[in-house]
């Protein structure tokens, strides 16, 4: 047996045996299909290991003749430097690749990341974009860059190894590797291209022959997945999981077995599925029975391409073998190499095979410049033949072979060889005419109608070759490379005959086209082509020979066209005792094309002729008298006068089908190749022709001959209307052919000028961003637009702002440039332009007529065009037009008309000035004034005089600034004809116009101001008027407003005391002063006070989990865990936000709007995306935020103390009673509570004697009867709090819980703390900087939660309190309390605070604390809290900087006695390692007096200290101010020494508590305060940075190398991968995407992310809402690039990164996702969850 042979003896075997290649072949014949393709499957890695072991490993023994590792090391050794010097790494679908603007010779040269970043190029204007898969990295190819060829880490450094890895192989090995590699390439080759039927050779058939069979079906695009599937389910009866399996197998690998069995079971699977398929598709699936021994070997040949791929990098010399093998033609009759036999089976192969055969050419042949130009070779060969499959197959591009062409047609030396040595242009022409012969008609031109759109789009791709090959110009021309050029340009002539006159168009009468006719494939040629024409031209002006036989071709070319022949004999025309010759033809009548590429690329070549001078040749290639120019211009004019007259409207008829084609002959994509070069035919002919003539030719084609001639008339107002219009367009036509000379070779204007010029004219229209301007210039055939080049001399750059972009506003020196007339304006952007242009130029009262700008002077060989401009016919023209207008025959002239007559006097009055400013006046003959003054001067119709007239023509008012131009100019000439200066009559009304500069500019802002006001109040009033009006019936049952104010005057006297006391808390309290001014509902417009028995109004509020200030992000946030919600944890991970867009409205008014919201919404398909109605959302009726609940309002009465009975009570109620009082009002209620009163127990072991302090005694120091709240305010308060409850814990509504009061006071306690982190972060001062509706929001929300309490059981209420305080204070009864180190202590603040005056109800009367008693309250409360928290901070601040010794003064005294008292208790656990600083704790207790303050404004209204309304450099500085606004001593530590007693007791007692002993062994987590500031995550500067962070992304569930979606989380910084069924997750029994997943914890389901590849940001909230953001990065032109669509370099834009950040901060994330999806209205949404 030969599995008992080891490696080394069998490599000895074969190479002892006769014919060493049939040995190995039979040696794999045995093993092969004992590893491959068994009854049962082998599990991967044991079968992988089995192929090492059994297949590999004795093949290369048998290369090396020794042990594997051992050879090759010596091979390396021989030769250390001959790794490859290209990187040449294979992308992926959507893998990032980077091209250099600067250096890359064509855009299709790319790098990989890796290079990329250690490129030269990384300092350059580089590209970025997704590779669309194949392909690979060109660093280390020197034809590829014009510098930087290489990354650092592919540079071959300074020795030239390249050259000399001649490798030095040991001849054994060579052999060896040269039989080996040929036999196994031939063995893979012969199982790859297996036929059905074919038969294994004699030494791989088995011995032992087994009916044993596979059913393998192929993938193709034809059948969906769902097809495939549902097929696979009938015909081999699979189950639909097991059908899944294989149909993503077979679409991931091309193929795959689905069933195994005999011949006969197989034959029958393949006939049901081909059977079942062909019901839904004529074309059935591609199934084949294959021997399991086949289907083996073939799997064997496939993972040998693996194999050959890894041998041929370990050494040049491998590949060169390799190479070599691949090569080498077969012996047999068609002598065809394997690499052809490979690549000629490309298209049937399926997807998995490809790749790997691809991948074997990318790695050996293609990166060898010899043996990559014999594979050129061989592909152009087969090029014809592989194009013809790839077009009949159905396979994306990416997979075909034929993709190839990109890596050998750019190279510029191998494409020059290709076309001398194999005629590659007319190959490729050659293949794209056979695929297109199918659509050439009688008269063998292209006709489209009913083309196959897939097959042409598959042919189309052809083009590409062509324009690769052309990519690089030639420098040096040799004879061969000119005559083969030359044959290729012929055959291409030849092409663009068949589309010269194509798809002819006739006018229709009468009725309507029924079919439109096909034109897009048309098109989609031309623009294929434009690039190509351009480059053909391009190529043929860099050799005067080329250029001059390539203009005899062209010239041959067109004259042999036999498109559109006139149908009748030449007739003479008389116009002006002039005489035209012409034939007539009739555009309007007779059928005309648009496609005329042959007449345009003459004239483009006729261009390039002046440009370079060889038209001084021309005549010894192109006989003069051959060269008919009227009849070169005739189809061009024809198009042109085609467009007018759809223009029109005389085409209505032909449909959209012509006005398409007419939009895109003149627009960006196409327009250089079409309607200029027409134009330019159009001036060669005028240059060429008697100016008299060419314009009766132009009027002949207009069909408006007969109107100037003055003998033909109509009353049909249609018809007028068409001959005007058509009026206007020949005038425009004049004005371009005579103005526009922006051509290199027209005149002496660069390409740079050319592009200034469409900028300044774009710019002219209005600013414009970076991209737009791109996008509305022509592209040359690298996507270059040269705008860089020239933008920084026309434009200035204005910085775009946090959102919008930047944009280019054109320089005013350039605006002398403008002309309203430019030729590349639509229509639209015409009269934009010229609106704008006109209004600038009121503003700045400068020169208001918009007057033609000075052209550039034309090269000599078209400077005759201008004697158009003189010619009677010219003058003639022009009079009738003016005179028309002058006698107002109305219907006869236009507006339009008349302003383009005017500007060509314009053009000529100012070529008439220039010439004289050149020459003498003799020697001008350009004599168009003279004219002008004389024509026509004897019955007064001289075109001046009627120019004159018109000055004071009422209908002509608008032109009138033009006119007096014009006037002007004439006065100019006739000053330069006369020699005398023209300065006298020039006098213009300049100082009339300067003096009121200053007063119109304040006049104007006023104005603007104004308008904008009137614009926003319309606006406001259209958003509510809206829906009041859908809204009415609603409106009907209001209730009248009752509104009291009898209590206004009492207010009054109050207000003025307000300002006394500053103190918010304590018996020196000022005034309670919160007033709700007189509010107007947003809804019915009603004003309403608010008052405790008025109806109630509500505010818009959004309540939403929150997670802005965690300090323990990531943690799985169960709603009960731990004490929450009684007690918040100290690491706030999560909290309730409630926040307001600030909008007020009657409760009752909002419940009509919500219930008319809920059911009209229901019916809406779209906006249940947006708003949740299960969980009471709604968006604001003004605003549109989205809201969920309202909070209602609640009036409090303005009391002050009466300081007198304040300080009384003080000398009896110290903190000591305090304490005792409430201890005692807790028994005595535990007492009621439990009924029986088992009160005995525990009243020795309370540390606090409450001595006789009695059950009542709590009322003893003031009471008061609580406030009445009207029905609907109590109603709303429920209603509030339910939702804060609901959605704070994720539960169920429940009023009756006994949480619900709870939650509110967090809600409360969280939002204040959320804005004071935000001031802080925005450095904002903490009063006086909140917005309004924040500030309104916040104060609601904390009257909201104070007056909760009276629609709760204030049983519970107490227990909660009593709950609470035994925090601080030890409380009978209370157990299991946490301990100082588990609890938030403004949260712990905010619950004692709002609930203590529940204490003071009593059995059968509503009772409250007076405002003696709450003051009282107020401060002790806070002692205690601020004691705590002090405590808290110390205890977690161990590594804080040990105090100075040193340091005196009270502050430090009062501090070390605290210190010292807290070290007595915590020394024998941490003895020594408790350090501290006075600094360090208030530093930590800052934010907690911080939030204390805003608590107690809202609570109270009493003002604060002004100084606190400003913005502080250090925060710290404001600690005495707010320790006095909250009655706290300036020195914290105070508090200690003045209840000394009582703090030792409490200290003694928290320091006590279990936990704390574990936390400060570092067993349990403390908080450090102050807490950090949660921020997003740092981004990197350059995008880039991402990028390639994002390829190095490893899915951690799959290792499939499918494409990922690699997505950061921007709250933690975790890498993602969304939008893959791979890391789907599990969300409350819902399959949700990552990103919902990780959003649900990090951010309690807000979620900000980057999805880097597509560099947009994507935000999320609920599982079910997202909405894209604007990425937070910009291109050096200030605009974001979404899907890296434009791929210029990005960097981060900290201001917009701000924004978000605030947006997450502010909880706005919801609302923006709402907003934004309102606006976009999306029909088919995006599943959001599943990201
Ligand atoms: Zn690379
Ligand atoms: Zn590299
Ligand atoms: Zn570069
Ligand atoms: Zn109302
Ligand atoms: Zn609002
Ligand atoms: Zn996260
Ligand atoms: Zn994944």
């Amino acid at each position: 047996m030969a599995e008992s042979l080891s490696a080394a003896q069998l490599s000895t075997k074969w190479q002892e045996a006769s014919n060493r290649g049939s040995a190995i072949l039979r040696y794999l014949g045995e093993q092969v299909p004992l590893i491959y393709c068994l009854e049962v499957e082998l599990q991967h890695a044991e079968e992988e290991l089995k192929v090492e072991q059994r297949l590999l490993y004795p093949l290369e023994y048998f290369l090396f003749g020794e042990e594997p590792c051992v050879g090759l090391e010596k091979l390396q050794r021989y030769n250390s430097s001959s790794s490859a010097q290209q990187c040449g790494r294979v992308f992926k679908e959507g893998e990032t690749v980077y091209s250099c603007r600067d250096c890359a010779i064509d855009p299709t040269c790319v790098l990989c990341i890796e290079c990329f970043q250690k490129s030269v190029h990384k300092s350059h204007r580089y590209k970025m974009h997704a590779s669309s898969g194949g392909g690979f990295c060109d660093c280390g190819d020197v034809e590829a860059w014009k510098t930087g060829p290489c990354c650092s880490q592919h540079d071959p450094g300074t020795e030239a190894t390249m050259e000399t890895d001649e490798c030095v192989m040991d001849p054994g090995l060579q052999e060896r590797a040269q039989m080996l590699f040929h036999l196994l390439l031939q063995y893979t080759t012969d199982m790859l291209i297996w036929e059905e039927n074919n038969d294994l050779s004699e030494e791989l058939k088995p011995k032992v022959k087994e009916d044993s069979y596979f059913c393998i079906l192929y993938n193709d695009e034809h059948h969906s997945y769902d097809h495939v599937i549902y097929t696979l389910q009938r015909a081999i009866a699979c189950d639909q999981n097991q059908a899944q399996v294989y149909t993503a197998l077979i679409d991931k690998e091309g193929r795959r077995a689905v069933k195994r069995g005999t011949l006969r079971t197989c034959q029958q699977a393949k006939d049901n599925i081909r059977r079942n398929s062909e019901h839904i598709i004529q074309k059935p699936l591609r199934v084949e029975v294959l021997h399991t021994a086949v289907m083996a070997h073939q799997t064997f040949a496939l993972r040998l391409g693996a194999w050959f791929q890894k041998i041929i990098g370990y050494s040049v010399g491998f590949r060169d073998v390799f190479c070599q093998m691949a090569l080498e033609p077969a012996s047999d009759n068609d002598k065809l190499s394997l690499i052809s036999r490979l690549m000629l089976h490309d298209a049937k192969l399926y997807k998995g095979a490809r790749k790997v055969v691809h991948e074997l050419i990318f790695c050996s042949l293609l990166m060898d410049t010899e043996y990559k130009r014999q594979f050129a070779m061989k592909f152009t060969e087969h090029y014809k033949q592989l194009q013809e499959d790839f077009i009949s197959d159905d396979h994306q591009r990416n997979i075909s072979i034929t993709a190839l062409s990109v890596q050998i047609f750019t190279v510029p030396t191998l494409a020059r060889q290709l076309i001398e040595e194999g005629t590659v242009i007319k190959v490729i022409i050659d293949t794209v005419m056979d695929m297109m012969r199918e659509h050439l008609d009688n008269n063998h031109r292209f006709h489209f109608q009913g083309h196959n759109p897939d097959k042409f789009f598959r042919v189309q791709v052809i083009f590409h070759d062509l324009r690769y090959i052309l990519i690089s110009k030639p420098s040096i021309w040799t004879e061969a490379l000119r005559v083969k050029f030359l044959e290729g340009f012929r055959v291409f002539l030849h092409f663009l005959g068949c589309m010269q006159g194509m798809e002819e168009v006739k006018r229709q009468f009468g009725q309507h086209v029924e079919v439109e006719p096909e034109w897009e494939a048309g098109f989609t040629l031309q623009m294929q082509l434009r690039h190509i024409l351009a480059m053909f031209q391009d190529w043929c002006s860099s050799d005067e020979r080329v250029l001059l036989l390539a203009f005899q071709e062209c010239h041959r070319a067109l004259m042999s066209c036999t498109n559109q022949p006139f149908r009748s004999e030449p007739k003479d025309s008389y116009m002006c005792k002039q005489i035209l010759h012409a034939r007539p033809y009739k555009v309007s009548q007779e059928p005309v094309s648009i496609h005329l590429p042959i007449s345009r690329l003459l004239a483009g070549l006729y261009v390039l002729l002046c440009q370079t001078g060889a038209i001084q040749y021309l005549p010894d290639f192109v006989d003069p008298a051959q060269l008919n120019f009227t009849e070169l211009a005739e189809q061009p004019l024809r198009c042109i006068v085609l467009a007018a007259q759809v223009c029109a409207d005389m085409w209505r008829r032909n449909g959209l089908s012509l006005v398409s084609q007419v939009y895109y002959y003149q627009d960006v994509k196409c327009r250089d190749e079409m309607f200029d070069k027409d134009v330019i035919m159009l001036q060669i002919a005028a240059s060429k022709m008697d100016p008299n003539h060419f314009l009766m030719l132009v009027l002949l084609r207009f069909e408006l001959f007969d109107i100037f001639n003055g003998n033909c008339s109509s009353k049909d107002q249609e018809v007028l209307k068409q001959w005007n219009r058509l009026t206007e367009e020949m005038l425009y036509l004049l004005i371009i052919i005579v103005g526009e000379r922006y051509v290199p070779g027209i005149s002496n204007v660069t390409k740079e000028d050319v592009i200034m010029r469409e900028v300044i004219h774009l710019l002219c229209i209005e600013p414009m961003a970076h991209s737009t301007l791109i996008k509305s210039l022509p592209e040359n055939e690298n996507h270059e637009t040269g705008l860089e080049t020239v933008i920084a001399k026309v434009a200035n750059f204005k910085k775009p702002g946090v959102s919008g972009h930047g944009l280019y506003n054109v320089k005013k020196e350039c605006l002398k440039e403008f002309n309203p007339f430019f030729y590349h304006y639509s229509r639209p952007q015409h009269s934009k332009a010229e609106e704008a242009q006109k209004e600038r130029r009121s503003q700045e009262s400068s020169e208001k007529a918009l007057r033609p700008p000075v052209p550039p002077p034309f090269r000599p060989a078209f400077s005759s065009i201008v004697n158009l401009l003189c010619c009677d016919i010219f003058i003639h023209v022009l009079r009738r037009i003016l005179q028309k207008a002058v006698e107002d025959r109305s219907n006869q002239w236009t507006e339009p008309m008349i302003q383009r007559a005017l500007h060509l006097v314009g053009q000529a009055l100012l070529e008439e000035t220039t010439q004289l400013e050149n020459s003498s006046a003799e020697e001008v003959t350009f004599d168009f004034s003279l004219k002008a003054k004389k024509t026509g001067s004897e019955q007064g119709k001289s075109l001046l005089h009627f120019l004159t007239k018109m000055k004071s023509l009422p209908s002509l008012k608008v032109l009138k600034d033009m006119i007096a131009w014009n006037l002007q100019m004439f006065e100019v000439v006739k000053c330069l004809r006369e020699k005398s200066s023209p300065a006298a009559s020039f006098a213009m009304d300049h100082s009339k116009a300067e003096e009121s500069v200053q007063d119109k500019e304040q006049k104007r802002k006023a104005e603007a101001a104004k308008a904008h006001r009137r614009k926003i109040m319309a606006q406001m009033s259209a958003m509510q008027k809206n829906f009041i009006e859908s809204n009415k019936i609603l409106y009907e049952n209001m209730p009248e407003s009752s509104s009291q104010s009898d209590t206004a005057a009492s207010l009054d006297s109050f207000v003025m005391d307000v300002d006394k006391n500053r103190v918010a808390v304590g018996p020196q309290q000022g005034v309670w002063s919160l007033d709700w001014e007189t509010l107007t509902c947003i809804l019915c417009q009603e004003e309403q006070e608010v008052q405790a028995q008025a109806p109630a109004m509500v505010l818009t509020a959004c309540v939403q989990r929150s997670t802005v200030l965690t300090q323990s992000r990531g943690k799985t946030l169960s709603p009960k865990v731990d004490y929450y919600p009684l007690f918040m944890p100290p690491d706030l991970a999560v909290g309730t936000h409630t926040g307001s867009c600030g909008h007020f409205m009657h409760a009752t008014c909002w419940q009509k709007y919500f219930e008319a919201v809920q059911s009209t919404t229901r019916n809406r398909l779209h906006a249940e995306l947006i708003i949740d109605l299960e969980n009471g959302e709604y968006m604001c009726p003004l605003c549109k935020s989205l809201c969920n609940t309202v909070i209602p309002l609640i009036p409090v009465e303005p009391s002050s103390l009466n300081y007198e009975s304040a300080q009384l009570v003080g000398q009896h109620l110290t903190l000591m009673r305090w304490i005792q009082i409430m201890s005692s009002r807790i028994r005595g209620l535990k007492a009621m509570w439990t009924a029986d009163g088992s009160d005995a127990a525990e009243k020795a072991a309370a540390p606090f004697d409450e001595g006789q302090t009695e059950f009542r005694s709590i009322l003893s120091f003031g009471v008061q009867e609580p406030p009445k709240f009207s029905r609907s305010i109590t109603e709303m308060l429920v209603v509030c709090a339910t939702t804060v409850h609901r959605v704070g814990l994720q539960t169920p509504p429940n009023d009756l819980c006994p949480f619900v009061p709870a939650m509110s006071w967090n809600t409360c306690a969280y939002t204040i703390q959320a804005v004071e982190n935000m001031l802080q972060d925005e450095g904002k001062a903490l009063f006086g900087s909140l917005k309004n509706r924040q500030l309104s929001g916040l104060k609601a929300l904390v009257q909201f939660s104070a007056a909760q309490r009276m629609k709760c059981n204030q049983v519970v209420i107490q227990k909660h309190f009593a709950d609470m305080l035994a925090v601080l204070v030890p409380v009978p009864h209370v157990e299991n309390t946490p301990s100082i180190l588990e609890v938030d202590f403004f949260h712990l603040l905010v619950g004692l605070v709002l609930s203590i005056p529940s204490l003071y109800q009593e059995e059968a009367v509503d009772l409250q604390p007076s405002a003696v008693s709450t003051a009282y309250n107020h401060l002790y409360l806070l002692q205690l809290i601020t004691v705590g928290h002090m405590l808290q901070v110390l205890l977690a601040a161990h590594d804080c900087a040990v105090m100075a010794v040193a340091e005196e003064g009270d502050e430090a005294q009062a501090a070390a006695e605290f210190f010292s008292t807290v070290s007595q208790h915590t020394d024998r656990m941490k003895s020594g390692v408790l350090s501290f600083s006075v600094e360090g704790v208030k530093r930590g207790v800052l934010p907690f007096l911080r939030c204390a303050a805003l608590f107690f404004n809202c609570l109270t209204g009493v003002p604060p200290p002004d100084e606190l309304s400003v913005s502080a450099e250090l925060p710290e500085s404001q600690l005495p101010l707010l320790c006095s606004y909250l009655s706290l001593p300036s020195n914290l530590f105070q508090l200690f020494q003045d209840h000394r007693d009582v703090m030792t007791t409490l200290i003694n007692r928290w320091c006590g508590n279990t936990a704390i002993s574990k936390a400060l062994k570092g067993e349990m987590h403390m908080i450090r305060y102050p807490r950090k500031r949660n921020r997003l995550i740092d981004l990197p500067e350059d995008y880039s940075v991402l990028l390639n962070q994002a390829s190095h992304f490893k899915c951690p569930n799959s290792s499939d190398d499918e494409r990922k979606h690699p997505t950061l989380c921007l709250l933690c910084g975790v890498m993602l991968c969304a939008q893959s069924s791979c890391c789907h997750e599990q969300l409350n029994g819902e399959e949700v995407g990552a990103c919902t997943g990780h959003a649900a914890i990090c951010g309690a389901g807000v979620g900000l992310f980057l999805r880097v590849r597509e560099c947009e940001i994507v935000l999320m909230a609920s599982k079910t809402r997202g909405s894209p953001y604007p990425a937070p990065y910009l291109d050096d032109y200030g605009e974001t690039d979404p899907q890296l669509g434009r791929g210029n370099p990005l960097h981060l834009c900290p201001e917009r990164y701000r924004k978000l950040l605030h947006l997450w901060q502010q909880h706005c994330v919801l609302e923006e996702i709402a907003r934004s999806l309102e606006l976009l209205n999306v029909m088919f949404p995006f599943e959001w969850q599943m990201l």
